[in-house]
């Protein structure tokens, strides 16, 4: 089993200390910048309006679409996600973005899963949830209710991070804040892999391989030696109880950004330049658009992309002494083939297509399979009388895989297709391509939210960064450092009124 070691490398992170912070002459910044307008930094503009009040401008700066990650493709004048699609019910930010942004729950539509090994389904569930229990007991004991254990306390020690962000407090790290909700262990989960753990927990290396190591492929496209703590939220993501965005979860961003009453800048940041330091330093942010160069001083900037060398995103850091390291690591690539076309269901083994049960084909980690997965997949609008396509209906699929799909592998997936539209994404991080956590607080007035990425990369986990910066930098530039870093917050927030 490989085992990871990680090393902690960012000793450029800012630590806080009194010192930092002399005059405070009370007066709030007057104007803060977003670079990015995924779900990250339309939620960081939404709660940096929040806390920081109405006359401070935002400007959010984007040089593709608003939704970075979250995005969609049309195919017959319907709209399909081709990025991050599934929500977790106690997601309670998001779900606390719907409410407030008027939005709807995307009805959820059945279908049957099925694991399949290169040669045969290994595993297939069936209409009868006791029948599905009984099979699993049968072939792998309890490692299935052992799991379940784990994966719900887990997540109700993260649940925490709502209470302590509800009372104000902040984290100027993400070590820092994995430590308040789950003490060293959840450090832990980040350096060892999701097999160990699960091995050490009991359950068996047959139910890894061929439940685990799936749902791995499906959710990030990697293997078992993921990080436990990502390993950890990608189980929670294959629960019940999941939801989307009706209308494209993407919606969430644009929605965010007119309720923050932002600036939405259709324009790249080339440049972030330090201009003054002090007590209050500012930054200029050089953008660039056809060919147009513009430049603005922030007091405030929230960096919401990921900074690694692959993922491009053409900002330099100028002025900073010492200089600003790159990030390590990578992103890791999945591709996204939304295809219209008919399933070769003989290539599973249903020669008849009338007879092929499933709409989500999950794959262990064979050498010989091309793809992490296949689904049939749903429009984001769902009318009421809509219903699944058959097998033997010309349907939209999603296949990931790890690299775009030559012909013969289309060929050898559809009998024959209308359309391809492929995304081929820098999906999330490629976990093991570094060691450590990023930092949150790049420089006094600068702070990073992708780092958090390295510990779980989802929706809901660039939310929760957003709302840690804003808390964070509203915090820091007030002076109240006893609302950063604080230790026995739980006592604390049962304590307080
Ligand atoms: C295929 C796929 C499936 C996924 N499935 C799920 C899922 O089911 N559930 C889930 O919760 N998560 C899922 N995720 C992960 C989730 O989508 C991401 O974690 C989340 O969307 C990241 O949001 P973000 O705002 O932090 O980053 P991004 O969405 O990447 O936003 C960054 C933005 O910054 C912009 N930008 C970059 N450089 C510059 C610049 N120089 N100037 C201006 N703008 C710039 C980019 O264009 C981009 O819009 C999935 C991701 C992928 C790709």
């Amino acid at each position: 089993m490989r085992q990871f070691m990680y090393v902690f490398l960012f000793s450029f992170v800012h630590v806080l200390s009194e010192s930092d912070f002399a005059k405070f002459d009370g007066a709030p910044p007057s104007k803060i910048a977003v670079v990015g307008a995924g779900i990250g930094g339309t939620a960081t503009a939404h709660f940096l309006r929040q806390h920081f009040g109405p006359e401070v401008r935002i400007d959010v700066f984007e040089k593709n679409s608003v939704g970075g990650r979250l995005a969609t493709v049309s195919v017959n004048n319907q709209e399909y996600e081709s990025g991050g699609s599934i929500i977790h019910s106690l997601n309670l930010h998001m779900q606390d973005f719907i409410q407030q942004l008027g939005l709807k729950y995307r009805k959820s539509v059945a279908g049957k899963t099925a694991v399949f090994n290169g040669e045969e389904f290994i595993l297939e569930e069936t209409d009868w949830y006791l029948l599905d229990l009984f099979r699993l007991w049968w072939r792998y004991g309890i490692s299935f209710i052992r799991l379940q254990m784990w994966v719900e306390e887990i997540m109700e020690k993260f649940m925490r991070i709502y209470k302590y962000q509800a009372h104000g407090y902040a984290f100027s790290s993400v070590e820092e804040l994995l430590h308040s909700l789950g003490g060293s262990g959840f450090i832990n989960m980040t350096r060892r892999s999701l097999s160990e753990s699960l091995l050490e927990l009991g359950v068996s290396q047959r139910f890894i391989d061929e439940i685990i190591s799936p749902i791995m492929r499906v959710n990030y496209g990697q293997n078992i030696s993921i990080p436990a703590f990502v390993g950890a939220v990608s189980l929670a993501g294959a629960q019940a109880n999941l939801w989307a965005v009706e209308g494209g979860n993407k919606l969430v961003c644009s929605r965010l950004l007119k309720l923050a009453k932002a600036n939405l800048i259709q324009s790249q940041v080339t440049s972030i330049e330090l201009r003054s330091m002090g007590d209050y330093p500012q930054y200029e942010i050089t953008h660039s658009s056809q060919d147009k160069k513009t430049s603005e001083v922030y007091d405030i900037i929230v960096v919401a992309t990921p900074l690694q060398q692959n993922v491009d995103t053409g900002i330099s850091f100028q002025g900073f002494e010492p200089d600003l390291p790159e990030m390590p690591g990578s992103y890791h690539q999945t591709v996204a083939s939304i295809i219209h076309g008919y399933l070769n269901c003989s290539y599973f083994g249903y020669p008849d297509p009338k007879l092929f049960p499933f709409s989500s084909i999950l794959t262990t980690d064979a050498s010989e399979l091309f793809f992490n997965s296949a689904a049939s997949i749903c429009p984001v609008n769902i009318t009421s009388g809509f219903r699944r396509k058959q097998p033997q209906e010309a349907g939209v699929y999603k296949v990931f895989s790890p690299k775009p799909l030559e012909k013969n592998e289309l060929k050898t997936l559809f009998k024959s297709y209308y359309s391809v539209q492929v995304t081929d994404w820098l999906a999330y991080p490629h976990y093991g391509s570094t060691q450590g956590l990023p930092p949150v607080v790049l420089h006094d007035g600068m702070y990073y939210l992708n780092g958090i990425e390295w510990a779980a990369s989802a929706m809901e986990m660039s939310s929760v960064a957003a709302k840690n910066i804003a808390l964070l930098a509203y915090h820091r530039w007030n002076r109240q450092l006893e609302m950063i870093d604080q230790k026995d917050l739980m006592h604390k927030v049962k304590t307080e009124l």
